[in-house]
């Protein structure tokens, strides 16, 4: 018998470091040379033309069709003087990941020939067939047309020889189809509602900036033993495999030097990142044995949103040249750490100032807790919503499933600002507001000069956490797209801050002064929202307990967290800030529930297959062996003897017959199971039905493969096991 995971192993000891493709030069040299960025445009475009443009980016103005096509003109130039043949609108539909459809910069030139085309109608809007993208019945297949049109905050760059034209995605009748329209409403809102919030302090505040810095974790494997596991193939993640026998808990692969294969790949994807002008910063090695992080400089929101589509893609593409498969699944091996995309987010003004970090002065430091408050009560008052944001078939693995903390959403604080909180929350006036110096000095913040943050007061397992000058909302899953959890966070706190200005406002109105106010509605507001903070372990059995009785959200079936965007209070604070109204809610839940159930099914099926034609047929023929001796000591030593020579062995033929047996019936049930649930026409009972009684089995099925994997004799097993999906490379 030919074993593949003995040659998969063989092959991936057998490799070495790749040579790596990237210039030695500085990265200043190389960084955004593929994309059409401000300098760019200065040189292929008019002056007029560059202003009108720049005006689109920086004010949101739209962009006129003849100005569109005099920009198409200097981007086609732009493009094919680098290489370009052809162009595509890129965008994010409602699966997670990007879609393309590539056309050549060709057209008839009506004399038998072909000329170099690029129209700007075809820039400013493209109509592709949408019939297959899912819209949850937005569209029905007989009005398969979709509008994608440019969005000019996010310039366009040159992947192989496509020029990529970031665009948003929209139904005929103007509903959004993908992630990128709803967004851009979002920050849109929260730059409005922040700019007015900020004007207390400031008037010379005239825009507001979500900014966005991604960490992203995921997991290298070889990919001759990604390619030996048809789960990994099929569904990026283990579907069985016992635990090595060492695995992280001697927490030396965090410290631990990058290995020489996996450099290799690093510094060539950055290479190739810079060029994109993705700004990656950071790189490091993680908890999990082969188990990594990567981090870009924040930017703004949207464009580090489609930088951090464009870095999952060209991970990818740059591992295939190095060997390596890039898991970005949430939890792809049971019993190890999983992956997340820590957003870390902050708001500043276009003066330059960071609204979460505190000031000098008693000014800004009101305007740094304003802030603060408003995030909280955001987060407070939709943290079941943001939860949804968050949740799928396969970050629930890692958020809510078992071995994985509860999904709850809470914020932390660090003992500083909760101190300073507490002591705002019960005093009367501004004067007798008390700030704590970590020192144990006792100050009044009207007349303390700074406050300093302590950095190193962290908590790794909060799933949205203060970090000295920004939120870190580290519960989004690694495979995400993390506009979803972005555009429901900015909404959130737009709404709030809205909220916020009106009461101020009000209380301003009848007589209060302006200072005044803002205290006493940011006293309410700590109040009210002090259920969603907590510094504590989140891990805990306790945490889960105490969270419930706190009226926070506590539900982890996924299909039912979705129904928070379906709340009545959801449906107007999306409506109030026109970032979705409820047709598109509703249909982009029925995307969900379905995504939802396609993935649950998919690892049923593999499981289920990998169970009959892989799992038992090697055991049974291991088992056939232990049989054969059994009967042959039998004839030789005779029966009295033979219990004593062969007695372990007719245990474990009885072992492995025990979960032979359950695996059988277990699949069959699980069959049934998907038969029932696949009958169900409406989306989110199928879902649910998916969630209840089929997802359950995949565990169960599991528990008895692992046994099996233990018993079995090492040199049968044909899938590569744990040890070495997690050492080698
Ligand atoms: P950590 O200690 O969490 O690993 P890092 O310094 O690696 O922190 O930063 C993580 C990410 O946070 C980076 O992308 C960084 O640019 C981003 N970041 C830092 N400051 C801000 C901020 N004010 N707003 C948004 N993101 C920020
Ligand atoms: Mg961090």
């Amino acid at each position: 018998m030919s074993n593949l995971r003995f040659k998969a192993v063989e092959k991936a000891l057998a490799r070495k470091a790749k040579e790596v493709h990237a210039p030695s030069g500085k990265t200043s040299d190389y960084f955004g040379e593929n994309v059409f960025d401000r300098h760019q445009m200065q040189k292929y475009l008019s002056k007029e033309t560059l202003k009108l443009v720049l005006d689109a980016i920086d004010r949101g103005e739209p962009l006129d069709r003849n100005v569109a096509s005099h920009v198409a003109a200097g981007m086609r130039m732009w493009a094919m003087e680098k290489g370009a043949t052809h162009y595509t609108h890129w965008f994010h539909p409602l699966t997670d990941g990007t879609a393309e459809k590539h056309d050549a910069f060709i057209d008839f030139d009506g004399r038998g020939g072909v000329i170099e085309y690029f129209d700007g109608k075809v820039l400013a809007q493209q109509e592709p067939d949408a019939s297959s993208f899912p819209s949850g019945g937005i569209r029905n297949t007989f009005e398969a047309r979709g509008y994608s049109a440019w969005d000019p905050s996010s310039p366009a760059f040159i992947v192989d020889d496509t020029l990529c034209i970031p665009t948003i995605f929209i139904s005929y009748t103007g509903e959004a189809l993908d992630y990128k329209t709803p967004l851009l409403k979002a920050l849109n809102a929260v730059d409005k509602a922040a700019t007015e919030v900020a004007g207390y302090f400031d008037r010379n505040v005239k825009k507001v900036i979500a900014y966005l810095g991604l960490e992203q974790e995921y997991f290298l494997v070889d990919e001759s033993l990604f390619f030996a596991r048809p789960d990994l193939a099929l569904t990026e993640r283990t579907l069985m495999g016992h635990e090595s026998a060492k695995n992280q808990q001697l927490e030396d692969h965090y410290f631990g030097n990058i290995p020489a294969r996996v450099s290799a790949f690093m510094r060539e994807l950055e290479y190739e990142c810079y060029k994109l002008s993705i700004p990656l910063k950071t790189r490091h090695n993680e908890v999990a044995p082969n188990q990594f992080e990567l981090a870009p400089i924040h930017e703004e929101c949207n464009l580090a949103i489609d930088h951090n589509l464009l870095l999952m893609s060209v991970m990818k593409k740059v591992a295939d040249r190095h060997n390596f498969k890039v898991l970005l699944h949430e939890k792809p091996f049971k019993g190890v750490n999983g992956s997340g995309k820590h957003c870390n987010f902050s708001l500043g003004t276009d003066n330059g100032i960071n609204l979460f970090a505190p000031g000098k002065n008693t000014e800004s430091n009101l305007r740094f807790i304003t802030f603060v408050a408003n995030v909280l009560m955001a987060v407070y008052k939709n943290n079941a919503l943001l939860k949804a944001s968050i949740s799928s078939a396969t970050n629930v693995h890692r958020l809510g499933a078992n071995e994985a903390p509860p999904s709850i959403i809470s914020v932390f604080l660090g003992s500083q600002i909760s101190e300073l909180l507490d002591e705002l929350e019960n005093s009367k006036e501004i004067k007798d507001i008390i700030f704590k110096e970590k020192t144990g000095k006792r100050l009044s913040l009207n007349h303390i000069p700074e406050i300093f943050i302590d950095n190193t007061d962290r908590n790794r397992t909060s799933p949205f956490a203060f970090t000295g000058n920004r939120f870190e909302f580290r519960a989004v899953g690694s495979s995400a797209n993390c506009a979803a959890a972005m555009l429901a966070l900015n909404s959130a706190v737009a709404h709030q801050l809205r909220q916020f200005k009106q009461e101020v406002d009000a209380l301003i109105k009848s007589g209060k002064g302006k200072n005044e106010a803002i205290f006493e509605i940011i006293r309410n507001y700590i109040k009210e929202s002090g259920p969603i903070r907590f510094d504590g372990n989140g891990y805990s059995e306790e945490w889960k307990i105490k969270a419930e009785k706190r009226g926070l959200d506590c539900e982890s079936r996924v299909p039912v967290i979705y129904d928070a965007y379906l709340k009545p209070e959801t449906i107007s604070m999306f409506s109030d800030t026109k970032v979705l109204n409820e047709k598109e809610l509703h249909a982009r839940n029925e995307v969900k529930w379905e995504q939802y159930t396609k993935k649950v099914q998919i690892e049923a099926r593999v499981l289920g297959d990998l169970a009959m034609n892989h799992i038992i047929p090697v055991s049974t023929r291991y088992q056939g062996l232990l049989l054969d001796i059994v009967y042959k000591v039998k004839h030789i030593y005779g029966e009295e003897k033979a219990r004593e020579i062969s007695g372990q062995d007719m245990v474990i033929i009885e072992d492995i017959a025990g979960h032979i047996n359950a695996i059988k019936t277990k699949v069959d049930a699980m069959v049934d199971a998907r038969k029932v649930a696949n009958r169900i026409d409406d989306e989110r009972e199928k879902a649910l039905s998916y969630c209840e009684n089929v997802a359950p089995y995949l565990d169960e099925i599991r528990y008895h493969i692992d046994k099996l994997e233990l018993t079995v004799d090492n040199e049968m097993w044909t899938l590569p096991k744990y040890r070495e999906l997690l050492f080698m490379r």
